[in-house]
């Protein structure tokens, strides 16, 4: 089975579902630059008109979204930022562009999302430029220079300067059964091995990027859930309320996006 984890996929049983990825704006009043959702049916944006009430300054205003993307500028070899205005083009189309450096290179380039990829197979970590729709804590599969080979690979938004390094991995202990933080540098050092604190089993663990665990779970739950109520559907009241307290829980924190509403045409 495919390792290629995104939140667009998580709950497809859901009927009414709109996929979109996130774009930003740049509010006309106050400036401010939010975070916008822009729809997408199959791989292809949608024509769409997006209005929205603006999170900062509460303002109803039409806006242009764009999404920032990141190059390696091949004059002066630096990592720089783009912005593409959100087009119904196809999705596979925001991943080249026509830039304008400050050092003054203007031409095509390849475009992307600047990442930590650590390969599972020698544990190296190097910054590339990725698909400009990944996201953190995906699995690729990417050619690693060291293993002269594509492997599976774990991806990562760069942490920035001060910020404090968590596990960015995580494994199932193959004796106790839980789900244990592991870093990258470890199992580099270690060529893979992991000891688990807890029980103290010492074994090759089978890697995945941190989250996988409680994301299998929560689709088991979910199919679950989604089992009971169809057997549930000929009651005339149901009683969620056990259900959704269980749901609650903390959250990665991320910028909320802006409602929208999709003009036709
Ligand atoms: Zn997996
Ligand atoms: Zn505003
Ligand atoms: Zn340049
Ligand atoms: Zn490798
Ligand atoms: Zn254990």
């Amino acid at each position: 089975m495919g390792h290629k984890q995104s939140r667009t996929t998580e709950c497809v049983s859901t009927e009414q579902q709109q996929q979109f990825k996130l774009f930003e704006y740049a509010c006309p009043k106050c400036k401010s630059k939010r975070p916008i959702q822009y729809f997408h049916k199959d791989d292809k944006f949608l024509p769409q008109a997006p209005r929205v009430v603006c999170g900062e300054c509460n303002t109803s205003v039409t806006v242009e979204p764009f999404k920032t993307v990141e190059y390696g500028c091949p004059s002066c070899k630096k990592w720089q930022k783009a912005r593409i205005p959100a087009k119904p083009m196809p999705l596979n189309m925001y991943n080249v562009s026509v830039v304008s450096c400050n050092c003054g290179f203007k031409g095509q380039v390849a475009v992307g999302r600047l990442m930590d990829v650590t390969c599972s197979q020698c544990w190296q970590k190097r910054r590339e430029l990725c698909d400009v729709w990944s996201e953190d804590n995906e699995e690729h599969r990417t050619y690693c220079s060291t293993c002269q080979d594509y492997k599976r690979s774990f991806v990562h938004v760069p942490k920035k300067k001060g910020e404090a390094v968590r596990a960015d991995m995580e494994y199932m202990c193959e004796n106790c059964f839980r789900v244990r933080p592991i870093h990258a540098e470890e199992l580099l050092r270690s060529d893979g091995l992991a000891c688990c604190s807890l029980c103290q089993w010492v074994g090759y663990p089978e890697v995945h990027a941190q989250g996988h665990c409680e994301r299998q779970k929560r689709r088991k739950e979910e199919a679950r859930r989604h089992a009971v109520e169809a057997s549930r559907q000929s009651r005339p009241s149901r009683d969620s309320g056990a259900s959704s307290s269980r749901m609650k829980r903390p959250g990665k924190v991320r910028p909320e996006p802006e409602p929208m509403r999709v003009v036709p045409g």
